[in-house]
């Protein structure tokens, strides 16, 4: 493929992309999804440290009663985990302020204590009528072999760049994770070969969109780059012949949410340019690195 024709893919991959996550955002199964997810507390850095440090592998915490509502129950024998709760004045109190005349410095403050909170691996969901409501964007994870060959060429890029990568257990479900300071790529050995392949380029393109700037880079906040690293992983994908639409479209349509409108086009010359370095490094160790045959045939 010529260099026209591969731009032009690209270019219709980001356009797949754009349409495809405005599709998915104004869907049902989205909309339960952000209802479920707007239910969850952000927790104070104290009540973080106090989460980590009783159940390290919690990812979504919330109260009894608020499992409820999102259609789940806590499992009998579950030992809750404790955080800071506001405890406000009881109403007692608060009537004897006033009858003693409601002076604002003596007025009854809002104190806290150590109140019980689960975590998702500690709930189940209510059985029906109840529904529960989805914990997750509704990402398919990238599944199958077929690009282990594609491993070896972006680890070698990884070396050249700077980035050692590490496979490594993650936790929490991470795939995988870029430290710009420590100069890092960090992938999850539970990951298929191709999803490992597909974190790689995400974050492959996380090191060069710091190391590798071009005088046109929009500067990138925390969910553009983001929007960037994915689209350049689901465009060389695609290139490959693999197609992460069932990932890459859900988890740009969340991070889309949190970025300025047109965050997808307006990076488009820095996500080809990252793609067009990557696909290269691929490239360059052909003719040994090859397409499995789909029809089970012999690897060439
Ligand atoms: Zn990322």
């Amino acid at each position: 493929m010529s260099d026209e024709q591969r731009a032009e893919r690209r270019r219709s991959d980001r356009e797949f992309a754009r349409r495809a996550v405005a599709q998915l955002q104004s869907s049902d199964g989205w909309s339960a999804w952000l209802t479920a997810r707007s239910r969850f507390h952000n927790y104070s850095f104290a009540n973080q440290l106090l989460i980590a440090m009783q159940c390290p592998e919690a990812t979504r915490v919330a109260g009894f009663r608020a499992w409820l509502k999102l259609g789940y129950c806590v499992r009998k024998g579950e030992r809750a985990i404790r955080i800071w709760v506001p405890a406000p004045p009881s109403r007692g109190r608060l009537a004897r302020w006033r009858e003693h005349g409601a002076n604002p410095l003596e007025e009854p403050e809002v104190r806290f204590r150590l109140g019980p909170v689960f975590d998702r691996s500690q709930v189940e969901p209510l059985p029906p009528p109840a529904t529960a409501l989805p914990l997750d964007p509704p990402i398919t994870p990238v599944e199958g072999d077929e690009l282990v060959g594609a491993l070896d060429p972006l680890t070698s890029l990884a070396g050249d760049i700077g980035c050692p990568i590490a496979f490594e257990p993650m936790s929490g479900g991470r795939a995988g994770s870029f430290d710009a300071h420590a100069g890092r790529i960090a992938i999850s050995t539970s990951l298929s070969p191709n999803g490992q392949v597909k974190t790689l380029v995400h974050e492959l393109a996380h090191a060069l969109a710091r190391i590798d700037r071009a005088d046109g880079d929009p500067p990138l906040g925390y969910a553009e780059e983001e929007l960037v690293a994915e689209s350049v992983a689901f465009t060389v994908c695609a290139s490959l012949g693999l197609d992460t639409a069932g990932y890459s479209i859900p988890y740009l349509a969340s991070w889309a949410e949190a970025a300025e409108p047109g965050m997808l086009e307006r990076p488009a010359a820095m996500i080809d340019r990252l793609a067009r370095r990557i696909e290269a490094a691929i490239d360059a160790v052909e003719p040994a690195w090859t397409m499995r045959d789909p029809t089970g045939g012999e690897r060439g």
